[in-house]
């Protein structure tokens, strides 16, 4: 079939034909009460989705670099001093992000492919006093995960607010905003959520609320203010109409249809099946001899693999992956970025996409002339995925 391909990036990643279908729903006005509906039961099951019960969710038209502004532009303040756990790319952006509206930025960095543990997290709180940390749960430019839920102890226990990125995980990765005491996060529409994009999402739990709310200087962003954006969610969800910016009316419902799918399979399953198929990717990389850029296994996110390239072998082999029918995407993380190349799986993703995967990576790697047991990725999964 001409043109048909397996998008294996790590988003924008693949839809399910109904949240696509939704796309294609003839124009509505977003204060029609069957649009009100659609975003209101959005809002509701973001909370199930982020573990937030008591948290207020924003849903703004944007990518996931609007859904960090929506954190940083409302708890920053001139002044503010914030420490950046950082582990890549997007650890570097939420920093400048933040220093743009004021901040004194600290980052805590960890050589490419590790992560700042816990306790040098508890070392840099007690040096100086924070106002608030923020998290990149998945870079995307690495594929390490970092410890949330420990540095998010460690957070509380300093009295500094918790801030999650959580563009690469949430949905994929076990996230538990309320039980592990995380005051925001956020994420975007089209990672493991499997929305197209378009959406920037936020929750905030009430000790980010608090400290929204004692803020003396006005939000330095006009659009990302939540107080001009608060009433307006908090009207959809009681199932009123409101305005402030038009909605996304079409990927609302999209989203709106993609939660109800992931509220359905439910989020410690959803988390297992990604673990899952992680785990038969990365055997099967192992299996080719390829080394991944995150240091330590424990370390690798299950929402994507990051893989060095084999002596010999250059981003010249993706399109040759491409021709096999996968699409899969380069390096980003400015150190390492002509010699790895990434692997999304997130949202969607099942058994056979793991398999084809493995199978024109082979395709492209024979073609770009590196040695190795053909089908021996393929055959490593399989028997991980049937064992
Ligand atoms: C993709 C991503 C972002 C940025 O999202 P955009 O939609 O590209 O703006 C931020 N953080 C992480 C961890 C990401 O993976």
């Amino acid at each position: 079939m001409k043109g048909r391909t397996l998008l294996m990036i790590p988003g924008p990643v693949e839809s399910e034909p109904e949240v696509m279908a939704a796309l294609a729903d003839p124009a509505t006005s977003h204060v029609a009460p069957a649009f009100i509906e659609i975003f209101g039961r959005a809002l509701e099951r973001l909370r199930t989705v982020f573990s937030c019960p008591d948290g207020q969710p924003f849903v703004v038209a944007g990518s996931g670099t609007l859904a960090m502004d929506l954190l940083a532009a409302n708890l920053t303040e001139p002044g503010t001093r914030a420490l950046v756990v950082n582990t890549g790319y997007f650890g570097d952006r939420f920093g400048d992000m933040l220093a743009r509206y004021g901040a004194e930025v600290t980052h805590l960095r960890a050589p490419v492919g590790g992560a700042p543990t816990p306790a040098e997290v508890d070392a840099a709180l007690s040096l100086r006093r924070y106002n608030l940390l923020t998290i990149t749960h998945v870079d995307t430019s690495t594929g390490v995960r970092a410890d949330v839920q420990g540095i998010a102890a460690i957070a509380r226990r300093h009295d500094v607010l918790c801030l999650v990125d959580g563009v690469c995980s949430v949905g994929g990765e076990a996230l538990d905003m309320a039980a592990w005491g995380v005051d925001a996060a956020l994420t975007a529409s089209q990672k493991a959520l499997a929305v197209p994009p378009g959406l920037a999402l936020a929750v905030a739990g009430p000790r980010a609320l608090a400290a929204f709310s004692a803020r003396k200087t006005p939000v330095a962003s006009y659009y990302s203010d939540w107080s001009l954006w608060l009433p307006v969610m908090q009207a959809y969800e009681a199932r009123k109409p409101a305005y402030f910016g038009t909605p996304a009316v079409n990927l609302v419902h999209a989203l709106e249809v993609s939660l109800a799918q992931i509220v359905a399979e439910g989020m410690a399953a959803r988390v297992t099946r990604h673990r899952r198929l992680s785990d038969a990717l990365k055997g099967g990389i192992g299996a080719l001899g390829l080394n991944q850029v995150p240091l330590r296994p424990e370390l690798a996110a299950t929402t994507l693999t990051a893989v060095y390239y084999p002596d010999g072998v250059n981003a010249s082999f993706l399109p040759k992956v491409a021709a096999a029918g996968v699409i899969l995407a380069g390096g980003l993380h400015k150190e390492i970025r002509d010699r790895y190349f990434r692997i999304g799986h997130m949202g969607t993703v099942r058994p056979a996409d793991i398999l084809a995967t493995l199978g024109a990576l082979e395709t492209g790697l024979a073609a770009a002339g590196y040695r190795f047991d053909h089908g021996a990725s393929v055959s490593a999964a399989q028997a991980a995925l049937v064992g």
